[in-house]
């Protein structure tokens, strides 16, 4: 079943409550003005009912039955307080009954259920009056005393009042409806115009924005929440277009130069040298394109969340230790100092082995990659304060201050040229960035051109003991 829209729960919510609040306030009001009308009645009784003690008072102890009914009668027959008045004595025979109450006896009580004054509301014939029975002790005699008066006053005017309710409250409530509706369609209508806007944007147009409203209340909070996700959609968006068009760029050049150089050695035939000189430089390109592919993938698993980090206690000495000794043979060949202060003391971090051998490659790569012979390539790992800190200097090219903060970007380098004749592909520091950030750390860069470059990774130290390899 379709849910109703918010705007018409929130005025049916408003019209039920509004509804509520008027029985609640008829139904008081009505109580109330029952109550005032009897009391005005009520106080007439009880005026009245003071006046048959006084006269029962007046009459002497010995008075007889007889007598007391004949100066009842003279007294109230002739007045209006005397129309609906009926006395009796404690033996149950009646003194004085007025006209009316000879006819409607069933408006009075039985004389055993009288005591002490009691007001109580009777009606006959459509007539309505107010009842007082009371039960008085008079110069030794007991009397029953019955006294009514018309209330039909009261009841027309609570009869009027209750119809005006019935009037008034559906026209109240038609009002109510029509501007409950009207303010909750008002009140809702910008997250309409949001919806309609958010409706229209998509990848082609992720640069509009919704409507920013000037409310000051949760409808600003929430436009402004959706802005500030499109603005972060938008760069995430940017960002991937932006790394497919420079990786399809970036795997463009080397299969261009594969093509290229194939192309030229099937042009005519060639000597046996020439064609292994080609095929070489056909070798060289493709290793640079797999190398190209398998680093895009990483970025890309790493990018989707899909890469799993086991992060464990590494000591991180162990693993610079054995790393060391395989760069060591590429510092011979490229004729480039190298030398190391890893210590024996354990500096365990929590990581991912794997992943932080590929960190410490990559950064003493690019060490060896942009110093010359003669340079030299330093590694350092130590302690500060709870911190683990990994240390690559170089003596080479350097870093200009204005590229130090891009080389961490995809694809971004400094030197194009040089870095592809060092077989790089502008991704290693993106990768060696996400495997830091994965570990809690942080990787920055120190260098002047000309006077080489120092890279520093600052990992959090962890307490926990690393059990040593077992000797092979
Ligand atoms: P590449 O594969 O080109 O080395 P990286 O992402 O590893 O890509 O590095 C980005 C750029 O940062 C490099 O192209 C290079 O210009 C610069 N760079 C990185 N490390 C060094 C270094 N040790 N000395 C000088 N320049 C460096």
């Amino acid at each position: 079943m379709k849910k109703l829209s918010i705007g018409v729960r929130l005025m049916l919510w408003y019209l039920a409550i509004f509804a509520l609040g008027e029985i609640v306030f008829g139904a008081s009001m009505w109580f109330i003005l029952r109550d005032n009308l009897y009391d005005l009645v009520d106080d007439q009784l009880e005026s009245q009912i003071e006046d048959v003690k006084t006269f029962l008072q007046a009459q002497s102890r010995d008075t007889s039955i007889e007598k007391l009914r004949e100066e009842l009668r003279e007294t109230y027959a002739a007045e209006h307080s005397g129309d609906f008045l009926q006395v009796s004595v404690e033996s149950g025979d009646v003194v004085y009954r007025s006209r009316f109450l000879e006819s409607h006896q069933s408006i009075l009580l039985p004389l055993a259920q009288i005591q002490d004054l009691r007001i109580k509301s009777r009606h006959v014939d459509g007539k309505h009056f107010r009842f007082a029975f009371e039960k008085l002790s008079m110069n030794g005699h007991a009397y029953t005393v019955q006294m009514g008066a018309p209330a039909d006053d009261a009841v027309d005017t609570l009869k009027l009042f209750r119809s005006s309710l019935l009037t008034f409250a559906p026209v109240l409530l038609l009002v109510a409806a029509v501007v409950g509706y009207w303010m909750s369609r008002r009140a809702l209508a910008p997250v309409d115009a949001l919806v309609r806007t958010a409706h229209q944007i998509s990848g082609a147009n992720l640069n509009r924005r919704l409507q920013k409203l000037e409310t000051g209340d949760e409808l600003q909070r929430l436009s402004d929440t959706l802005n500030e996700m499109l603005d972060r959609i938008e760069s995430a968006f940017l960002r991937v277009t932006q790394f497919t068009a420079d990786a399809s760029h970036e795997l463009r050049t080397p299969v261009s130069l594969i093509r290229t150089e194939a192309e030229l050695a099937l042009r005519r035939s060639r000597g046996e040298a020439e064609y292994r000189e080609s095929l070489r430089h056909i070798l060289n390109e493709a290793e640079r394109t797999t190398l190209l592919i398998e680093q895009l993938l990483e970025l890309a698993r790493a990018d989707s969340g899909r890469e799993a980090v086991d992060l464990q206690p590494v000591d991180v000495g162990t693993i610079l230790r054995s790393l060391a000794d395989n760069w060591c043979q590429v510092a011979a060949i490229r004729k480039v100092e190298f030398s190391s202060e890893i210590g024996d003391s354990n500096l365990s971090v929590l990581g991912d082995e794997t992943l932080l051998r590929r960190l410490a490659d990559i950064l003493l790569d690019n060490a060896f990659k942009y110093t010359t012979s003669p340079g030299s390539v330093r590694l350092v790992l130590e302690q500060i304060e709870d911190r683990v800190v990994i240390t690559v200097r170089d003596s080479g090219v350097g870093i200009a201050k204005e590229d130090q903060g891009k080389i961490f970007e995809r694809f971004y380098r400094v030197d194009k040229s040089r870095s592809r004749s060092q077989g790089g592909t502008g991704l290693g520091l993106s990768i060696a960035q996400w495997i830091v950030l994965q570990h809690h750390g942080s990787v920055t860069v120190k260098s002047e051109p000309g006077e080489g470059a120092t890279f520093r990774v600052e990992l959090p130290k962890v307490s926990i003991p690393v059990p040593s390899p077992l000797p092979a």
